[in-house]
């Protein structure tokens, strides 16, 4: 613990509640000088004359209450960190809390001055560490339901705080000269190794214009959740090149491609970490990473990378594989629920590899798609679109803008079209609080990576929605992907059924799992998913132990 005294600001009005916290600090280890503030108002006052590093805060307060109390003090001091205390075990306002800026939520009648010390010192790094290149929407999602997870599963305090932040980052820039300019511009590029304990790492490789440290740092998070939920023998991981890919020619994404592998060579490798696709990357990309690293090696190294072409050592069934898993998982849940596919409808956000592989399953399980959206646009069509006339559209026109059969809508009015089935397989951050109300569907099916928000959860939860949280319903990507690397450690390759048949045998056990503890515990089903994930890493952390 820091040996320099932290100044601490209590607001609280129950003067008992007080005492008890200033007991505990006392018995703590910490060097502390104790504020305290009986009101809102007299706190915030407090707050104005500066010099405070942590405010411990009780939301019930004479002159405000739960978490307009949050949001006033946050308002107030948008530079320190909160930790909110409260007599209530309400799983459901410590997620809103964390969403409202908290760094932590303490149950009194629970806490021990050890853990009250350390949510402190921790309150305080975490919200230095989130300043700057770690604070992106992205990672405070992923760090809020890991927390929500962590709280009501009784999660070790240790390792709470191990898993909260990646193990190993990697920033890198690079040099980087477009085709028709002599200017040599410098693009940032990432690798986020977020757990080391149960294997290589395994994560895909994003290039967007938004990739920054935080974002790549909630994908390697989500990574290790999925790996676990799926038994596979891998932490996660992820990378990202901060640029727009759909301005590169082919020559440009090649030289930014073998750029940026050389950047990462050192801590990539079959044994070590192996990238694959995800947004804006593909087999393409895939094949020059393992070119570029086998160059270095001087043999060829397959196994370096997932997501290869087949003739590269490619799995069968990788490419399609996470839009095969997600309907695996529909058919699953739609069973579940009761829902009859062959009478239902879908809609489909995005249209890359995941979404454009999402609706070829669906379209085989008869249901109807009646819309699918890209960058440009999207198209709805309440009597059903053919896949196939899409694809050729796209082949001609590589967008979907000026499509015929069929109206065109909005994003964000896709989100909220009537149907059975809505699959988010674009960008994050889609469904959130503000629109949540007005999406209808009975079933979401979670394509993309963190698509809905903390907020959006509650409300689509409370109105009943089944949700197939992303952990669960793309890992059928990294699925194939762990059987393609085995493939190419063990040179010995798989029929498309061997693998078919696997990944839905892994797909429908995490299912039941899920379903299990979702119901078992009274839980929702992303928090059910990560829990499972979570345990499996705890026991991992708990039987190596630390070293030295
Ligand atoms: N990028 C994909 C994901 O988010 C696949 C990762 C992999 O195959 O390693 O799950």
């Amino acid at each position: 613990m820091p040996a320099h005294a932290i100044t601490v600001l209590m607001i609280e009005d129950n003067p008992i509640h007080a005492r008890l916290i200033q007991n505990l600090l006392d018995a703590s280890d910490l060097t502390y000088d104790l504020l305290t503030a009986d009101s809102l108002a007299k706190g915030i006052e407090r707050l104005d004359q500066g010099k405070i590093d942590v405010v411990l805060l009780d939301l019930v307060l004479p002159d405000s209450a739960e978490i307009a109390t949050l949001e006033s003090v946050r308002a107030a001091a948008p530079d320190i960190p909160i930790i909110v205390l409260t007599s209530l075990d309400d799983v459901s306002l410590a997620a809103k809390a964390v969403e409202a800026g908290a760094q932590d939520y303490l149950i009194k009648t629970d806490v021990n001055s050890m853990l009250l010390a350390r949510s402190i010192h921790y309150a305080i790094e975490r919200f230095r560490a989130l300043s700057g290149e770690w604070d992106a929407p992205m990672f405070r999602l992923a760090q809020q339901q890991f927390l929500k997870a962590a709280q009501i599963m009784g999660l070790d305090d240790n390792i709470r705080e191990r898993l909260l932040f990646p193990q190993r980052t990697h920033v890198v820039t690079l040099p980087f000269r477009r085709d028709e300019y002599n200017l040599v511009e410098t693009v940032f590029g990432y690798r986020v190794q977020h757990l080391l304990t149960m294997g290589p790492t395994k994560g895909g490789i994003r290039y967007h214009e938004d990739v920054n440290l935080g974002e790549t740092s909630a994908l390697a998070m989500w990574m290790t959740w999925k790996c676990a939920l799926m038994n596979l023998p891998f932490g996660g991981a992820k990378g990202g090149v901060r640029i727009d890919p759909t301005e590169l020619s082919r020559r440009e994404l090649q030289r930014l491609t073998r750029r940026y592998t050389s950047e990462i060579i050192n801590i990539i490798g079959p044994d070590k970490d192996i990238p694959a696709p995800d947004m804006g990357t593909d087999e393409q990309v895939m094949a020059w990473i393992m070119d570029t690293y086998s160059q270095q090696a001087g043999y060829t190294v397959p196994g370096v990378v997932t997501g290869k072409p087949v003739v590269l050592g490619g799995s069968l069934g990788r490419k399609e594989a996470t839009g095969r898993g997600l309907v695996y998982l529909i058919e699953a849940a739609a069973k579940h629920i009761g829902l009859s596919l062959n009478e239902a409808s879908a809609v489909v956000q995005g249209f890359g590899n995941v979404g454009s592989n999402t609706v070829r399953f669906l379209e085989e399980d008869g249901v109807k798609v009646v819309a699918v959206s890209d960058v440009t646009t999207g198209i709805y069509n309440a009597n059903g679109l053919s896949l196939q006339s899409l694809i050729d559209y796209i082949a001609e026109n590589r967008f979907l803008k000026g499509y015929p059969e069929g109206d065109e809508v909005s994003n964000e009015e896709l989100l909220e079209l009537p149907c059975d089935i809505l699959a988010p397989a674009a960008l994050q951050n889609q469904i959130t609080g503000e629109n949540a109300d007005r999406v209808t569907c009975k079933m979401l099916a979670e394509g993309a990576n963190g698509p809905t928000t903390l907020e959006a959860d509650e409300i689509l939860n409370n109105k009943g929605v089944f949700i197939l949280p992303d952990v669960l319903g793309n890992a059928g990507g990294v699925t194939v992907s762990y059987f393609e690397w085995v493939q190419d450690t063990q040179n010995y390759m798989w029929s498309l059924k061997e693998i078919n048949n696997r990944l839905h045998e892994i797909l429908l056990d995490a299912f039941e799992r899920t379903v299990a503890r979702s119901v078992g515990d009274n839980i929702d089903m992303r928090t059910a998913a990560l829990i499972e994930g979570i345990n499996r890493v705890t026991q991992a952390k708990l039987l190596r132990g630390v070293f030295p």
